[in-house]
């Protein structure tokens, strides 16, 4: 498994990347910092939500020794959204050192964009081709003394109709001085073209999509708030039949903390974590595979050891960063000739991540509802009645044979005393009370799902663009959420309001 530290990165910027909560590098990542560190030129081709922007920043910010006074980096990009994307990104990524970062894009006020370029405060620029050549024009900035380009999303700038603008401002730079990076979802003929004549000796990193196995599987999710995570998932053991889960949480934090409220709350689970000795993970692998122990807890990192692939479930406790992750994830169950079911509790903020699974996949995750105490109730007694039909068929209750019988020497009516027995035993239920679970928390946020339901076409249909608003960071992800609907209906005014 690479780690960030095994790139060549320097230990800030490693540093950076862990407090975001990165804990490996993505394949891209991993292919493409070490060359673009010892100077090469890049064509690297990846899905979006790949983590492109950190696999040609980090390597740029650690080149580039801020306060020169000159601007060293440049990041073109398609829209004004995924310049202040990247933008925001580098910023955290090169914090430590200071970088400073300029965003420019068409409609903001020149002003803005002018004044740190003429103090001579900016290190790397990220923008639109179209402002980036009007600042050129009017002499606010020199591309002279750019050392690293990065033409991000080159099949979205050609698409917008960009490609003479990236050779307008490709030739105000200085191609000897220049290491140039490109990066695409797609290389059509005429991306390979620009590289062909602009980049030197490039190396060409293609990362594929895994192979999509999903079709077995019975896909769901539950809309919940976030806080309520941990209620629904416990509802949800109460009513399901689970024989062997996996339940996916995002930091190891958080796997032991779950497992241990699934424990305390009555449904033995443990955490696989990096913390356990490698005797203690083998043991609980082993009651695991066995049977012994039905819910284990896990990091994708962890999860990655267990080579048990007959689950039942697969729980994902939050919703995957990458639509890749998810295939893997649930991939571990439907085996086999068997189904399996994979469960996702979603956010109303996290659909838009939903809404990405689900086009990666081509398939649908459909929407099951909470099961309501009323439903949680009804099975615990109907679980307390296959029992004593087991006990019944058994027959090795002498002991309370006699209680009963001395009961009903008494006078009481045999089926009032089998009644009082039920009772207590069910009264041993009601100890364990159902989690309580609040209602989704506001209207705005349940207008992006009225949407979903209206029309599956409906955000099928929003196209390339559209899909990048969703795409939002770890720590911004979730401002997407109810927004991310509103600037997808609009997404072709911002293109055409960037070329200005
Ligand atoms: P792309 O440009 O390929 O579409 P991004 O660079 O926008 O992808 O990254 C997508 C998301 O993944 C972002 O939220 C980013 O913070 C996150 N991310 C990037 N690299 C990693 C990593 N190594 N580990 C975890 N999350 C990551
Ligand atoms: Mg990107």
């Amino acid at each position: 498994m690479t780690k960030f530290s095994d790139l060549n990165l320097s230990s800030d910027i490693v540093q950076a990347v862990t407090d975001l909560g990165y804990e490996e590098p993505t394949p891209i990542q991993a292919a493409v910092i070490p060359s673009l560190l010892e100077g090469k030129d890049i064509i690297g081709q990846a899905q979006t939500g790949t983590g492109k922007t950190a696999a040609f920043a980090l390597p740029m910010l650690q080149h580039i020794m801020p306060g020169k006074r000159v601007v060293q980096g440049l990041v073109l990009c398609p829209t004004r959204e995924l310049a202040m994307q990247v933008a925001e990104a580098m910023t955290k990524y090169g914090a430590a050192r200071g970088t400073k970062i300029l965003v420019v894009y068409g409609g903001q006020s020149y002003d803005r964009q002018t004044k740190p370029l003429a103090k001579g405060k900016v290190d790397i620029v990220v923008g639109t081709p179209g402002r980036i050549i009007d600042l050129v024009k009017q002499k606010y900035l020199d591309l002279g003394t750019v050392r690293h380009l990065v033409l991000d999303e080159a099949d979205e700038m050609l698409s917008m109709g960009f490609v003479d603008d990236i050779e307008t401002i490709l030739a105000e730079t200085d191609p000897k001085q220049r290491q140039t990076a490109l990066f695409s979802a797609t290389l059509p003929h005429q991306i390979r073209r620009l590289a062909d004549s602009y980049l030197h000796e490039p190396e060409t990193v293609k990362i594929e999509a895994e192979a999509l196995t999903v079709d077995r599987i019975d896909q769901r999710f539950y809309m919940v708030n976030h806080d309520d995570r941990l209620a629904v998932l416990t509802r949800l053991f109460e009513v399901e039949e689970m024989e062997r889960v996996l339940i996916f949480a995002r930091t190891r934090l958080d796997t032991g903390r779950l497992a241990s409220e699934l424990a305390i709350r009555g449904f033995p689970a443990e955490a696989l974590s990096g913390d356990l000795s490698q005797v203690a993970r083998e043991h609980v692998m082993k009651r695991f595979k066995e049977g012994r122990l039905k819910v284990l807890v896990a990091t994708d990192v962890a999860a990655r050891g267990i080579d048990v692939d007959n689950l039942s479930h697969v729980i994902n406790f939050e919703p995957p960063q990458f639509e890749e992750v998810y295939v893997h994830r649930i991939g571990r169950t439907g085996r086999a000739g068997a189904t399996g079911v994979a469960i996702s509790l979603i956010s109303p903020k996290e659909l838009f991540r939903l809404k990405k699974i689900e086009r990666y996949t081509n398939s649908q995750i459909r929407e099951a509802q909470i099961p309501t105490p009323e439903e949680i109730t009804a099975k615990r007694n109907a679980r307390l009645e296959e029992q004593m039909r087991v006990w019944i068929n058994r027959d090795r209750c002498a002991k309370e044979k006699e209680t009963i019988q001395a009961l009903i020497d008494e006078g009481n009516d045999p089926i009032l005393v089998a009644a009082v027995a039920l009772k207590l035993a069910q009264s041993e239920d009601k100890k364990r009370p159902i989690a309580s679970v609040s209602p989704l928390r506001t209207e705005r946020d349940r207008g992006g799902r009225g949407n979903r339901g209206g029309g599956r076409g409906g955000y099928r249909g929003g196209g390339r663009g559209g899909n990048r608003s969703g795409g939002g960071y770890r720590g911004g992800g979730g401002r997407s959420g109810g927004g991310g609907d509103r600037r997808r209906s609009n997404g072709g005014n911002d293109r055409r309001r960037n070329r200005s």
